[in-house]
């Protein structure tokens, strides 16, 4: 038997409940890994508060990311004992996740630590630390430079805007961030920020242009925020789109695509192939700042997923959290 969260859904009726489960009930893998350190991202919040539609089988144990230690493996490629980590490939969703104390898992899905970080410091990224390189690089490759102007930054105080601030000021661009924590206004300027804006300005529907603020932008949030955010980037800029903390929705026109040419980027972080993982990861260990990983993260441990979980959704989580299990 091994501690871990399982998610069930009987009658149409979804629970949750941290418990034993029985090893016999692992779904098939390759290597198995006894997991030191998993995290709560958006999506498992979602997932385990059972407030969006995350999981796809039942039961379920959630965590979409996820590191420890080789148990045993089929596949050649790790031995027992090597360190290995995980984001995404539709686990916590699709196949049993990191919030447990044992993973069965896909060899094709495992990566081994980049130089230079540890798993408790991977696990403090996440998929939120990758999800912002994946965004950074969306932006370098449309041709976005230091100097070309400053980058906004939604959903500032959260994981994917924390680190996105973060990376951004340490390769030189100015950052603009959009909260609705004002509050937070000195966490953000430690990380890199230099202006902080009310996230209430961009959060109601805009013109279909408005003023060029910006040249460049990564998102979190979505719905008329993302609207917002395209209408005012300067000419030939480029967005990033990440997330959906305000909404699914994109209320937008197409004006600023035709009028400025303006590109809008998708960032998907789940199906990227493990080549550009491994890119990611290593410039993440090149331009990481290890105090700021300490200001933006903290422990909590398994039994408090379900409670972070909800922290978060109450705007009470600031950057990232990390679920400390067997190490
Ligand atoms: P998070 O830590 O909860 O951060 C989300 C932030 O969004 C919050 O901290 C808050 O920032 C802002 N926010 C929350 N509710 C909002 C609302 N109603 N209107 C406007 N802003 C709101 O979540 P995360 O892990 O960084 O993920 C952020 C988003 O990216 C999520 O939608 C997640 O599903 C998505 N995501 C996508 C990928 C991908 O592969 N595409 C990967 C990772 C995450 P302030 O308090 O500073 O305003």
């Amino acid at each position: 038997m091994f501690k871990g969260w399982l998610i069930d859904k009987i009658d149409g009726k979804q629970s949750v409940a941290f418990t034993d489960i029985d090893e016999a009930n692992l779904p098939e893998g390759d290597v198995r890994v006894r997991v030191a350190y998993s995290t709560i991202n958006y999506k498992d919040a979602l997932a385990l508060t059972g407030k969006g539609p995350v999981v796809r089988h039942f039961p379920m144990v959630p965590g979409v990311d996820l590191a420890g230690h080789v148990e045993t493996s089929s596949d050649p490629a790790f031995k027992p004992g090597d360190e290995v980590f995980l984001n995404g490939w539709g686990v916590g969703e699709t196949h049993w996740g990191g919030l447990a104390e044992l993973a069965s898992l896909k060899a094709a899905w495992l990566l081994k630590p980049p130089t230079g970080l540890s798993l408790r410091q991977i696990m403090a990224l996440g998929t939120a630390g990758y999800t912002a390189m994946l965004a950074i690089m969306a932006l370098e490759k449309h041709g976005l430079k230091p100097g070309d102007g400053p980058i906004l930054v939604t959903g500032a105080s959260g994981g994917v805007g924390g680190f996105s601030i973060s990376f951004l000021a340490t390769l030189g661009f100015q950052v603009i961030a959009s909260t609705g924590r004002l509050q937070e206004t000195d966490y953000l300027k430690s990380l890199g920020a230099s202006e902080i804006i009310d996230r209430a300005e961009l959060a109601s529907p805009g013109k279909p242009l408005g003023r060029e603020r910006w040249a460049g932008a990564i998102d979190s949030v979505g719905g008329h925020t993302l609207a917002n955010v395209c209408a005012s980037t300067r000419y030939e800029g480029a967005v990033a789109a990440c997330g959906l903390a305000q909404g699914m929705d994109f209320p937008a026109t197409v004006a600023p695509f035709i009028l400025r040419g303006v590109t809008l980027y998708g960032i998907d972080s789940v199906y990227r192939t493990n080549e550009t993982r491994r890119v990611a990861w290593d410039r993440i260990a090149n331009v990481l700042n290890r105090q700021q990983l300490d200001l933006i993260s903290h422990e909590r441990p398994l039994a408090q997923a379900l409670q972070t979980a909800e922290d978060l959704f109450a705007g009470a989580v600031r950057g990232r959290v990390i679920i400390t299990i067997g190490s």
